[in-house]
């Protein structure tokens, strides 16, 4: 017997900013929805896993190209908190983009206020178990938390658990990646507070330090091996083996300051999060490759640009299909955020911030459609989604760049 059983239109999964975007879109196109999500706070790796910078809504040649509710989270980013958008990134030869730094903190307080004036339910400290089915169609998902074990059911379900938790347990067709030990955490320093003091700001107090390995594994000690973030086992060796190299971190840096070592560096805010950037992502009815690149698809729905360098190719902008958003087999369900359908270069840029938050919108308002037309993702028309996007100014097709190059 279940303690509880809800009903929604929408049910987002998972509340990272791909989460909260899709329920932002969905809740504001009219649909009753729901975002379910394990820890207390909003925006997942971006806020409880410290990753602090929102990459760029730009190309680098001094085009926007993401629009809608990643732009609004991008101010939100900073809203309570430090942070400012670079006044030259429209200057094609400038480097800097439209893109910011910000607190994790002041991300998460603006977050609850866009989805509580959006009036989302937000269920927070709220796990996710096993969803239910209807043979190959989703209809809800078992839920854990205070209240005991229940049933959250909906029309259309979202998976932005970042993991594609839910696809995978309901039967997607699914592939992982293992990562190398890596952590992103902040730091009090007099030397942060000295430069904080002198330029009269105090964002300057924002140090972030980060051990482990990059991407593709430099900065790494050696002998340290990949973990896999679908494996119970291997989540908590990886966070612990990051931790220890923050500790050794701390104690080669202290050593070195002497006896006032402790009071002049120490760590203030370690990610509640695990810092893995790839888990597992599904087989969508599309997948993005990395031979994508300024490619033009007949279901796109929305731009990316490439974060890696100020630019300098014109062709680095990618169009998303919708069908990287649909997973194979199961119906009722649409993904979002790091874990569509993309590899290589394609998934290096969806897995990002401002694209994770594009990729939310979308399967807002596919969602909503689907619900609307009392049908499944995979059978609502792109036009109708374009319809929508036209309507929120966001653009989707790479013609749409074309005059401005
Ligand atoms: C070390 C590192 C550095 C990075 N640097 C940058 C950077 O500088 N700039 C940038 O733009 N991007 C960066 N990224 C990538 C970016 O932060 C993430 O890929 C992006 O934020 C993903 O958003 P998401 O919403 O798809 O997933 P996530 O942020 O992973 O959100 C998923 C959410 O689902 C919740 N969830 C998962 N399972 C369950 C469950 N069973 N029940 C309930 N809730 C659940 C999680 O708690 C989480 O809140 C970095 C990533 C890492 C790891």
């Amino acid at each position: 017997m279940k303690e509880f059983r809800k009903k929604y239109d929408v049910l987002v999964a998972g509340g990272g900013v791909a989460g909260v975007a899709a329920a932002l879109s969905s809740s504001r196109a009219g649909m009753k929805t729901v975002l379910v999500e394990k820890n207390i706070q909003l925006g997942g790796l971006a806020t409880s896993g410290n990753v602090f910078g929102y990459l760029p809504l730009c190309d680098g040649q001094g085009r926007q190209v993401i629009f809608g509710i990643a732009e609004e989270l991008l101010h939100a980013s900073i809203k309570y908190g430090p942070g400012d958008i670079p006044g030259d990134w429209e200057n094609p030869e400038s480097v800097s983009r439209y893109s910011v730094c910000f607190s994790p903190a002041a991300f998460v307080l603006a977050l609850d206020e866009l989805v509580m004036n959006a009036k989302v339910d937000v269920w927070l400290d709220t796990v996710i178990c096993q969803p239910t089915m209807n043979k190959d169609r989703i209809t809800g998902l078992e839920v854990e938390n205070k209240s005991g074990r229940g049933i959250i059911e909906a029309k259309c379900i979202i998976d932005a658990t970042g993991d594609a938790d839910v696809s995978f347990r309901t039967g997607v067709p699914c592939e992982e990646r293992d990562n190398f030990p890596v952590i992103w955490a902040f730091q009090i320093s007099l030397e942060a507070a000295r430069a904080a003091v002198h330029e009269n700001n105090a964002g300057k107090l924002l140090d972030l330090v980060w051990q482990g390995g990059s991407d593709i594994g430099e900065g790494l000690p050696p002998g340290l091996r990949k973990y896999l973030g679908t494996n119970g086992k291997d989540v908590s060796e990886f966070v612990l083996v990051s931790r220890k190299l923050l500790r050794d971190y701390f104690v080669r840096e202290q050593a070195m300051m002497g006896k006032s070592g402790r009071d002049n560096l120490f760590p203030v805010a370690l990610p509640s999060m695990a810092d893995f950037r790839t888990t597992r992502r599904i087989h969508g009815l599309k997948t993005l490759g990395s031979s994508d690149f300024f490619k033009n698809f007949d279901d796109s729905v929305g731009l990316v640009a490439d974060w890696r360098g100020p630019g300098g190719s014109r062709k680095n902008v990618w169009e998303v299909p919708f069908g990287t958003l649909v997973p194979q087999k199961i119906h009722g369900l649409l993904v979002a955020g790091r874990c569509i359908s993309a590899t290589g270069a394609a998934w290096e840029d969806m897995r990002v911030i401002p694209a994770a938050a594009l990729t939310g919108e979308v399967a807002g308002i596919a969602a909503a459609l689907a619900v609307s037309n009392n049908t499944t993702p995979e059978d609502i028309q792109v036009k109708d989604i374009r319809k929508e996007m036209d309507r929120r100014n966001i653009l989707y097709s790479l013609d749409g760049l074309h005059g401005n190059v």
